[in-house]
């Protein structure tokens, strides 16, 4: 995973004439929108060799937004924003983070004002996520779950830990586990990445009926960068990852150094704390 970085490349107010509003004369006449993008990308490397080809084309991000902005109308800015913010994630790379506000100066508002304007912020969020099966054909659920969010635009960089056959756990009488841990970004937020991952279960035809049960698939989110989330629906990092070898394990495989938000302890540390505690070596 790369460093974060502080650098920045920043467009401001690109004019684009554009069909976006709510009102149907905004959607026949157009009108004026100007936009502001501020692109986190490292500028060590264009820095260092004064060449175009390790930097990322400022022209050419602005030829994105053009077109994103003039591809078809959206009723709200709001939508116009995030349609543009995820065209420039897509098409260049190297961007991290982007931020983006979209200025309607002309809006229909009959009082005096010089601008309205929609500012929001997306980037790439480095997340793992814990799979387990033990029905049907685990090894075709678990690959079958990791094509569908190869197929999603929000996730990229997707790598699947090895996985481990685990004897059940919480007192079920049940097959047994296939477990892994998987890697990749997204620039879903913690709520849409959890239900993204809900309907990759619903696809694989999970049954929710028994507590610590049989399930087709599970896909449990273990860290999303270094956020601590306490909510009644989501807590990151995953309440229970640090007693469970079958999550320690594959994670290792991953990211042996990456460390426990909370906890303070890297994952090859926690694993090792676990072994010993278990007496498993
Ligand atoms: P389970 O049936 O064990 O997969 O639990 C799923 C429920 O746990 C979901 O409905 C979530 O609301 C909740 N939950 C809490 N924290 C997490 C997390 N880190 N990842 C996935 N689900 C979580």
């Amino acid at each position: 995973m790369s460093m974060r970085t502080t650098d920045e490349i920043r467009i401001q107010d690109l004019e684009v004439y554009a069909y976006h509003g709510v009102f149907e004369e905004e959607q026949r006449e157009g009108q004026r929108f100007y936009v502001d993008a501020v692109l986190s990308t490292d500028l060590r490397q264009a820095g260092s060799s004064d060449r175009l080809e390790d930097a990322t084309d400022y022209g050419a991000v602005c030829h994105t937004i053009y077109e994103t902005m003039r591809e078809e109308p959206c009723r709200l800015i709001e939508r116009a924003a995030q349609k543009t913010a995820e065209a420039i994630l897509l098409t260049y790379p190297d961007v991290r983070a982007v931020t983006l506000e979209i200025k309607k100066p002309e809006a229909p508002i009959d009082l005096p004002f010089s601008c309205v304007s929609v500012r929001i912020e997306r980037g790439w969020h480095s997340v793992y996520v814990a799979l387990g099966s033990n029905m049907g054909d685990r090894q075709a659920l678990i690959s079958e779950a990791v094509v569908h969010l190869k197929q999603e635009n929000c996730c990229r960089g997707i790598r699947v830990s090895d996985l481990i056959e685990t004897a059940p756990y919480g007192g079920v009488e049940q097959e047994d586990f296939l477990n892994g841990v998987l890697e990749m970004e997204t620039w879903l937020s913690p709520f849409q990445l959890l239900k993204l991952l809900q309907e990759t279960e619903r696809r694989a035809g999970r049954e929710r009926s028994i507590r610590w049960g049989p399930r087709t698939l599970d896909m449990d989110i273990l860290f999303y960068d270094d956020l601590i989330l306490e909510d009644i629906e989501l807590t990151i990092p995953h309440k229970d990852m640090a007693n469970r070898i079958f999550v320690l394990k594959p994670l290792c495989q991953l990211a042996p150094g990456k460390r426990h938000p909370v906890l303070k302890q890297t994952v090859e540390e926690l694993l090792t704390r676990l072994q010993t505690n278990m007496g498993s070596g």
